[in-house]
């Protein structure tokens, strides 16, 4: 069967080459004689994987020495955790509810401490970012969380925000996908399944300075000091997960780097912007000023229309274009490994889609 252009929030599509070299090496690694599956973490062949991982990260990021790079279990939602764990040391934090991610991420904070929410969409059904004045921001806060991605409702930060406390970011739906200059941050962590590779891993990016500092209670799993002083591997890591992230960051490094990929992100997303906004059947439901440009939601305004589209379109070999749940309507996910040509065939699609049902 041929491959189908997949457009799924997460897990997404991963880049071809990236799963043909995963394919070749599957059985024999090179001449080890055995597969990434098969390696102890603490064999060399494995540890010569995982630093050259972290190294093509630290490139295409242009991360700095002073700041770990960590690759731990748990997806992102672990982190919802870990970060009032390692980070609340006053026993306060400033969370902006800009979407759903946003929102699950402040409610877990408030079990370890008191979460001000200094800026919120939700009352808006999440279709713009909240803007945040001086004023929001509590002046003891030990950090300031933002999701810089919404990936249900498409929209993300036009602007990081300048935060008085250290910036902690959720970037699991557009990290690699857009140039961020990593000194902004006291903290960027980001889910794989997305942008990276598999899921269940989750890349951690955490100033130095910021580790040290973790509340008795945190589990020693989540605790970063102690995942950083253990390159990682306090217990035995996602082995396989952290190949196939160092794939996929040979694959964005062919590829230009990450501003290459940024170039190519505006022109798959501009694509699909631009028909939604000049078509009479669909139209886009994120404030224009905030549009995402990896997560491009829209509706017909008809639930039975909508079903009908998704239906079609699966039809022609364009899967996973159903919204989420609880936004309903439709949700086109063009991550770094959707190519401009699936984005092309898409707006085709609903073109003919449009023409028909007109
Ligand atoms: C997908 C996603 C998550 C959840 O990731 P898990 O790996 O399922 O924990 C969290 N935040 C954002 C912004 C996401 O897109």
């Amino acid at each position: 069967m041929e491959r189908v252009y997949n457009f799924s929030p997460g897990p997404s599509m991963l880049a071809l080459p990236v799963l043909e070299q995963a394919q070749k090496d599957l059985v024999c690694y090179g001449d080890t004689g055995m597969s990434v599956m098969e390696m102890s973490h603490r064999s060399k062949m494995y540890t010569d994987i995982y630093d050259q991982t972290v190294a093509d990260l630290r490139e295409l990021m242009a991360i700095p020495d002073s700041y770990e790079v960590l690759f731990l279990q748990g997806g992102a939602t672990q982190q919802f955790s870990a970060v009032p764990l390692n980070l609340m040391v006053n026993g306060k934090a400033d969370y902006v509810d800009s979407g759903n991610f946003a929102h699950l991420a402040a409610e877990e904070a408030k079990r370890y401490g008191t979460v001000n929410v200094a800026a919120s969409s939700r009352e808006d059904n999440y279709t713009y970012v909240p803007d945040l004045t001086k004023a929001a921001f509590s002046p003891d806060a030990d950090y300031v969380h933002i999701t810089t991605n919404n990936t249900l409702y498409g929209t993300r930060y036009v602007d990081l925000p300048d935060t008085p406390a250290p910036l902690v970011a959720d970037a699991s739906s557009n990290i690699l996908s857009e140039v961020y200059d990593i000194n902004r941050f006291g903290v960027l962590y980001a889910g794989a399944q997305k942008n990276i590779g598999p899921s269940g891993l989750c890349v951690l990016i955490v100033r130095k300075d910021l580790l040290g500092k973790a509340k008795d209670i945190c589990p020693k799993l989540l605790n970063w000091e102690v995942q950083a002083k253990a390159g990682s591997m306090y217990n035995t890591p996602n082995t396989y997960g952290i190949y196939l992230a160092g794939l996929t960051f040979k694959w964005v490094k062919d590829m230009g780097g990450v501003a290459a990929m940024e170039k190519i992100n505006i022109e798959k997303a501009a694509l699909l912007y631009d028909y939604l906004d000049e078509s009479k059947l669909f139209k886009p439901t994120a404030v224009k000023e905030y549009r995402s440009r990896m997560n491009v939601t829209f509706v017909t305004g008809d639930a039975d229309k909508d079903a009908a589209f998704v239906k079609a379109a699966a039809k022609a070999g364009l899967v996973n274009l159903k919204g989420h749940r609880t936004v309903g309507g439709m949700r086109a996910s063009i991550y770094n490994a959707m190519p401009v040509e699936g984005v092309q065939k898409l707006v085709d699609f609903m073109k003919q889609f449009e023409a028909d049902n007109a």
